[in-house]
C-alpha cells in the first residue's frame, strides 16, 4: 500500500548452541518467537556461516511438542503438571535412593553436548559426580561411534579426540597474542610513522629477466615469509643481480617485513639475511631504540586477521598500502616489558609447535593403523 512500510526487523547477535561449533547467529524475535534468523558475519568463529539446523532454531525453540513444565506420571500412566521445585526434589530423592541402595552403577547419564544441544554440560558434570556414576551417553554416538572406537583401541579412552587438537592448538596462541597485547591498553601508544620508516618493495619488470634476475643477491617475495609461520627468514628462493637491486628495494639483515598483498597479507617476517624484495611486501627501517624488533613482529602478527578483514573491504584484490601502516598505532611498553612479552609469546609458539606437531604425528599414525584394526576387527581377532 503506498505511503506505508513494514518495521524495521532488529536483528540480535548471540549463537547457536545446537553443537559445539557456536557458530555466530543474529536473530529478529517477535512475540517471543524468531522470526527471521541468519549467520553473523562479524563473528570472529564462523564469519556469517550456519548450517541449516541453525535455521531451525524456531522449530526447537517454539515446536508444539515442547515441554514447558515438568510432568509427572500418574499411576494411570497420564501425565499431571508439577513445579520445577517438586520436581527436582522427587527425582533427585529417588536418584539418591538408588544410588544409596545400588552404588552409582545403577545409573548413566545421557546428554552434555557434542552432536547435541550441550548447553547442560556443565550443571551434568557436577550431576555425574554425585551419581557416582562412570556411565556418560549422549548423542555424539549417531556419528562418532567409529571414531570413539578407534580412540579407545589406540590410546585406551574413547575420548580422547585426536582431530581438532591443530585447530586448538592455533587458537591458543592467537588467544595468547591478542591478551597479552590487550593488557597493554593503559600504556604509551606511538604511530608506526613515527618509530620507523615505512617503504614497500620493488620488482624488476619483466620479472624473471635474466637483464635482472639469477644474480647472488637474494629477493624475497611473498611465498618467502609466507612458507612457515616461523619468525626469521633465511633463505629466498629467487635471486637478483646488480641491476635487478638497482630496480627493486635492499635491506639489511634485522629488518621487520609485512607482506601486503593477496590472501597472504598481514603476516609479518624478520629477515635474518641482507637481500631486495619485491612490492608484495613493506619493511620497517630505522626501528627507534625504545622499540624491541621482535616485540613489534609480534604487534604485526596479532594484527594479521584485522589487516586482512580492513584491507579486503571493498576492493577485489586485498591490498595493504603503506598509508594505512604508517598510521597504526602500537602500544611501546618499556624495553623491559617488551623483552617479557616476547619471551612469553615465544614460550608459547614453541608449546603450540609441539601440539601441532604430536596431533600430525598421531594422525598419521592413526591413519596407518585404521586399516589394520578394522580387517582384524572383521575377523573377529578384536
Ligand atoms: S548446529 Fe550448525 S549453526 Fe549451530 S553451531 Fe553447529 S554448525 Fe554452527
Amino acid at each position: 500500500m503506498k505511503g506505508s512500510s513494514a518495521p524495521a526487523e532488529t536483528w540480535q547477535p548471540t549463537a547457536c548452541i545446537l553443537c559445539s561449533r557456536n557458530c555466530g547467529v543474529e536473530v529478529a524475535v517477535e512475540d517471543g518467537h524468531l522470526k527471521r534468523i541468519r549467520g553473523d558475519k562479524a563473528s570472529p568463529l564462523s564469519r556469517g556461516y550456519i548450517c541449516q539446523k541453525a535455521t531451525r532454531l524456531e522449530h526447537y525453540q517454539n515446536n508444539a511438542d515442547r515441554l514447558s513444565a515438568p510432568l509427572r506420571r500418574r499411576p494411570d500412566g497420564s501425565f499431571e503438571e508439577v513445579s520445577w521445585e517438586v520436581a527436582v526434589a522427587e527425582i533427585a530423592g529417588r536418584i539418591r535412593a538408588i544410588r544409596d541402595a545400588h552404588g552409582g552403577r545403577a545409573l548413566a547419564y545421557y546428554g552434555g553436548g557434542g552432536q547435541g544441544n550441550h548447553l547442560g554440560g556443565v550443571y551434568g558434570r557436577g550431576l555425574v559426580a554425585a551419581m557416582r556414576t562412570r556411565y556418560h551417553y549422549s548423542a555424539l554416538a549417531q556419528e562418532k561411534t567409529g571414531d570413539f572406537w578407534v580412540n579407545g583401541r589406540l590410546f585406551g579412552r574413547q575420548t580422547c579426540h585426536v582431530a581438532e587438537a591443530v585447530e586448538e592448538a592455533e587458537n591458543l596462541f592467537a588467544a595468547g597474542i591478542s591478551s597479552l597485547f590487550a593488557s597493554l591498553d593503559g600504556c604509551v601508544f606511538s604511530r608506526i610513522e613515527d618509530i620507523c620508516e615505512v617503504v614497500r618493495g620493488g620488482s624488476p619488470r619483466p620479472a624473471g629477466s635474466p637483464t635482472y634476475y639469477g644474480g647472488d643477491i637474494p629477493f624475497f617475495k611473498v611465498g618467502d615469509l609466507t612458507k612457515d609461520d616461523g619468525k626469521f627468514l633465511y633463505t629466498a628462493e629467487s635471486s637478483v643481480n646488480d641491476l635487478g637491486r638497482a630496480q627493486s628495494r635492499f635491506i639489511e639483515a634485522d629488518t621487520l617485513m609485512l607482506t601486503n598483498s593477496g590472501a597472504t597479507l598481514g603476516v609479518p617476517k624478520i629477515t635474518k639475511i641482507a637481500g631486495c624484495f619485491n612490492d608484495g611486501s613493506q619493511a620497517f627501517l630505522n626501528l627507534q631504540r625504545s622499540v624491541n624488533i621482535e616485540f613489534a613482529y609480534y604487534f604485526f602478527k596479532s594484527k594479521t586477521p584485522w589487516f586482512r578483514e580492513v584491507s579486503a573491504r571493498g576492493q577485489g584484490q586485498p591490498n595493504l598500502n603503506t598509508a594505512m601502516t604508517r598510521r597504526m598505532e602500537m602500544p611501546v611498553p618499556t624495553l623491559d616489558v617488551q623483552r617479557r612479552i616476547v619471551s612469553e609469546l615465544d614460550g608459547l609458539h614453541v608449546e603450540v609447535n609441539a601440539l601441532k606437531a604430536a596431533q600430525v604425528e598421531t594422525a598419521a599414525e592413526l591413519d596407518a593403523l585404521l586399516p589394520s584394526l578394522l580387517d582384524r576387527a572383521f575377523k573377529g581377532e578384536l
